[in-house]
This record gives structure tokens, C-alpha cells and sequence, in this order.
């Protein structure tokens, strides 16, 4: 073909996911829900299937609403996406560009800066410190959007509600996006959702029904911010790109979050069983507040073959901009039975 793409997209990698295993409670590599979808989820979506000859609600007023109760903002302050990676694009397509920058950590979630780049913005990213967002550094950088991950993804290192709100008022880019993914399995005390500081306009919190509510496959998550931001999303995205099967399968799970409580205890707890499982083979291991854990190791590849052999997926290190380390997502009881099969043969043969 004789056109060529703009010469930004030519030099663009392509988002790279993980990689299930073979054995899907063996599967660690995309921090998703071991527990499945809820009975619940699963009626709404068997009536809703029954309307799928009819468009979905272009916004999703019934969540919309629903969202709106739950974080008590206006209705006008949220946009639902085909999850939130959707969003992050909208937001790269309406506020950056050419002679726009964007500030995120290094590494940091690979959508971030992909979607900056699809529009040709300049990017500049900050290198994690002690594997943590180094917000002061990150506040003197002047751009249009800054993204923080709180918790942070691929380390799951958490920043306190005290930084973030001192980086809020000291950052020298027009609108911070925090988002909150992994919030949900955050226990640390110092660590809080950002979305007390959507009222100050500048903030704006993103959330997945991806992780805790166990939709990935769904593709549903939104943004919190204020009306104008939300107003001008409006504008540039996809009338349709959130279908009525996912709209109704959110619902359910935010009608009955109740639920997810103790799904959200029982991840925090594996997450310690993982922990003590690698720091007993003799890892290290970072402070996660997420619902996996970065295990850092010189052998990474010998590692992640050695799981491979006990039908374990984890995310290679190298693939996340953290060379020397794997990361493992909480899994289902099976899995951490495989887990823990693989690690003490592993301390066996050392
Ligand atoms: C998993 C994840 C998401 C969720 O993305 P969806 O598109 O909603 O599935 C967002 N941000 C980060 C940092 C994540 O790790």
C-alpha cells in the first residue's frame, strides 16, 4: 500500500498482554479476578441479552446515576467507557496532541503512554523511586495531563492521600488523572482514593469494573471529574463503544457491592500468602497494595520457565520496563496450591 501511517504511529509497539496458562487457575500474568462473575452478573446479562437487538444507552445514564449516589458527584462528573483503557484514549484525543505532554511514571501503565503517543503528544516520564511514584520530581514537570496509578501498576506500590493531595496543589500539569484500579485492595491506612480532590477541577479518578467486580471480559470501567471534562469526552467518543451486555453486567455488581467485601478481604489475604511464599524461597518481594505482587529476581527467565513447568503464567519483568523481576497476580486457591508446589521444588533444588 502506497500510504504510509503518521510517522509517531509507525514507531508505535503494540500493547502486549499476558499470557494465560495452559491451566487456567495457573494463570498469574493479567491481575485479574480469581473468583469468576457472580450469579448476579451472570442473570442481568441473560436479560439484557434478550434486548441486544436494540442500541445500548450511548452514556449509560442508569450506571451513570448509580455512580454518580455511590461517590456522591453529579451525574454530569462520570463517563463510563469500554473500560477505562477506552477513556484514557478519549482523554489523549481530547486534551493532547502535537504540542501538548504528558507526565507518568517509568515505568508506568503501558496505556498511558501509548495513548499519548497514537496522538503525537510528547511524553515525559519520571523513573520510579524505591519502585514508588516520585511525585515531587513528577510535580515539576509542566505538561497538560499527568497520570498517577495509585496503587501502581506493575509495582503495586501505593502513594499516601497526604502526597497526593500535596502533589495536587504543587503540579505543574492542568489536569492529574489517578487511576485507581487497584484502590479497592489498598489497606494500608495512609492510602485513600483521590476522589475527595475531583472537587478542586483539577483531579479526575479513573476506575475499573475490571479487577474487584471481575469484568475485564466485559470491558467497563469510568472516569470521575469535573462536568466540562466530562462534557468534552462527550464530544470525541464512540456513541455505542459501551454495549448493553456490559452495562447491565456493571449494574448488577455495583447494585450488589455488598458482595465483593469479603472477595476483596480474601484477595488481600493471598496476597500475603504469595508474599511469604516468594520471600520464603528467598525473594524479594515489593510492598503491594494491589492484587498482585512485583518479585524481583537476577534470573528472571529461569524463573519464569520454572513456573512455566508447574503450568504458572506470571508477567516477565522485562516486558513491563522492570527487567529482574516477575510479576504474579492473586489467584484462585488451586493456583496458589501450583504456586507453592513450584516454589518449594524450586527451594528444593537450590
Ligand atoms: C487493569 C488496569 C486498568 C483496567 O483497564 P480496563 O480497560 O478497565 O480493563 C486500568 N489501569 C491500570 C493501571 C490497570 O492495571
Amino acid at each position: 500500500m502506497s500510504l504510509e501511517p503518521l510517522p509517531w504511529i509507525a514507531n508505535l509497539s503494540p500493547y502486549r498482554p499476558g499470557e494465560p496458562s495452559p491451566n487456567l487457575d495457573g494463570s498469574m500474568a493479567s491481575n485479574e479476578s480469581p473468583f469468576g462473575v457472580s450469579q448476579a452478573v451472570i442473570r442481568a446479562v441473560e436479560r439484557a441479552a434478550t434486548s441486544g437487538n436494540r442500541y445500548p444507552d450511548p452514556l449509560a445514564n442508569e450506571l451513570r446515576k448509580e455512580l454518580a449516589v455511590l461517590h456522591g458527584v453529579e451525574v454530569e462528573q462520570v463517563m463510563i467507557g469500554n473500560g477505562s483503557d477506552e477513556i484514557i484514549l478519549m482523554l489523549a484525543w481530547a486534551y493532547l496532541g502535537r504540542d501538548r505532554r504528558m507526565v507518568c511514571a517509568e515505568p508506568g501503565y503501558q496505556i498511558d503512554a501509548i495513548s499519548a503517543r497514537i496522538v503525537g503528544a510528547q511524553v515525559s516520564m519520571v523513573p520510579l523511586r524505591n519502585l514508588t511514584h516520585d511525585l515531587p520530581a513528577m510535580a515539576q514537570v509542566s505538561g497538560d495531563i499527568a497520570y498517577v496509578v495509585n496503587p501502581h501498576n506493575p509495582t503495586g506500590t501505593a502513594c499516601s492521600a497526604v502526597e497526593l493531595e500535596t502533589f495536587s496543589e504543587t503540579a505543574r500539569t492542568r489536569l492529574i488523572v489517578v487511576d485507581e484500579a487497584y484502590i479497592d485492595f489498598a489497606n494500608d491506612p495512609r492510602v485513600a482514593s483521590s476522589m475527595p480532590l475531583v472537587k478542586t477541577g483539577k483531579v479526575a479518578v479513573l476506575r475499573t469494573f475490571s479487577k474487584l467486580y471481575g469484568l475485564a471480559g466485559f470491558r467497563i470501567g469510568y472516569l470521575v471529574a469535573s462536568a466540562d471534562v466530562i462534557e468534552t469526552l462527550v464530544r470525541v467518543r464512540a456513541p455505542f463503544s459501551v454495549n448493553r451486555i456490559a452495562q447491565a453486567a456493571a449494574l448488577a455488581a455495583i447494585r450488589h457491592r455488598a458482595d465483593y467485601v469479603p472477595l476483596r478481604e480474601e484477595v488481600i489475604q493471598r496476597r500475603q500468602v504469595i508474599t511469604d511464599l516468594f520471600e520464603g524461597a528467598g525473594f524479594q518481594v515489593s510492598e503491594s497494595q494491589a492484587n498482585f505482587v512485583l518479585v524481583l529476581t537476577p534470573d528472571e527467565r529461569a524463573v519464569i520457565e520454572h513456573l512455566r513447568d508447574h503450568l504458572v503464567s506470571v508477567r516477565p519483568g522485562t516486558s513491563l520496563g522492570i527487567p529482574g523481576s516477575i510479576r504474579v497476580s492473586v489467584p484462585t486457591e488451586a493456583g496458589l496450591k501450583m504456586l507453592a508446589g513450584a516454589l518449594a521444588c524450586r527451594v528444593h533444588q537450590v
